[in-house]
């Protein structure tokens, strides 16, 4: 199962991608929203990497402590969704420390949380495409990709993004992207 080094090593791999790809991520958002989403999660993530220098002692306190970091500096819509799914995974690793389990029990969390279905144009279309390869072992950078180019197709029928209706297609959900980047931070961990 998954522990604290697998946390923070993730974590920072996440972190890394955001602070390299944070003006692509703002880009992608100028598309079809208002342009900020790579410097709220570059805010976000920054935190993040601080806090966990602290070292938790366990993933239920990790999880605990990047869910309120984020909900505390990310903002927008996107800081209470990656708040949330966080702070399921924090429950959820009460009795599982299987990382499958715990990306589930996020994706419900999200889901819940902005009521967006698959087929939306938002990050729970890479959730709900990738975590069941997380849980059958079968994740690979290839089915990343094509997981958060398949957004690009899409109308967005939440968030921001759906005020421009049609007009939403042709772009890759900023959101969809930044949470493919936290699912090849994942499986850049060693475990
Ligand atoms: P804001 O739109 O408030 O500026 P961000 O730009 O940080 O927030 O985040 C936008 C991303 O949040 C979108 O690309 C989308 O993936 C995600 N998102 C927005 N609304 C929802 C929702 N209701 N459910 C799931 N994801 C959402
Ligand atoms: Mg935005
Ligand atoms: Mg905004």
């Amino acid at each position: 199962g998954l522990t604290v080094k697998n946390v923070i090593e993730w974590m920072n791999n996440f972190s890394a991608k955001i602070e390299q790809n944070k003006q692509f991520l703002s880009d992608l958002d100028t598309a079809i929203g208002d342009g900020d989403h790579g410097f709220n999660m570059s805010r976000g993530m920054t935190a993040v990497s601080q806090k966990l220098s602290t070292e938790p002692k366990t993933i239920t306190d990790a999880f605990k402590q990047i869910a309120m970091t984020l909900i505390s500096t990310v903002g927008g819509a996107s800081g209470p969704l990656y708040g949330t799914a966080f702070l399921e995974m924090a429950k959820k690793s009460s009795t599982s420390s299987d990382i499958g389990d715990l990306l589930a029990a996020a994706l419900t969390g999200i889901k819940k949380r902005g009521g967006a279905e698959p087929g939306d144009k938002t990050m729970v279309d890479v959730w709900t495409a990738l975590v069941p390869e997380v849980k059958t072992n079968k994740l690979t950078q290839e089915k990343i990709a094509s997981a958060v180019e398949a957004t690009k197709d899409l109308v967005a029928k939440k968030g921001r993004a759906s005020y421009l209706g049609e007009r939403s297609k042709g772009h890759v959900d900023p959101g969809s992207q930044s949470s493919g980047y936290l699912f090849e931070a994942l499986l850049e961990t060693e475990g």
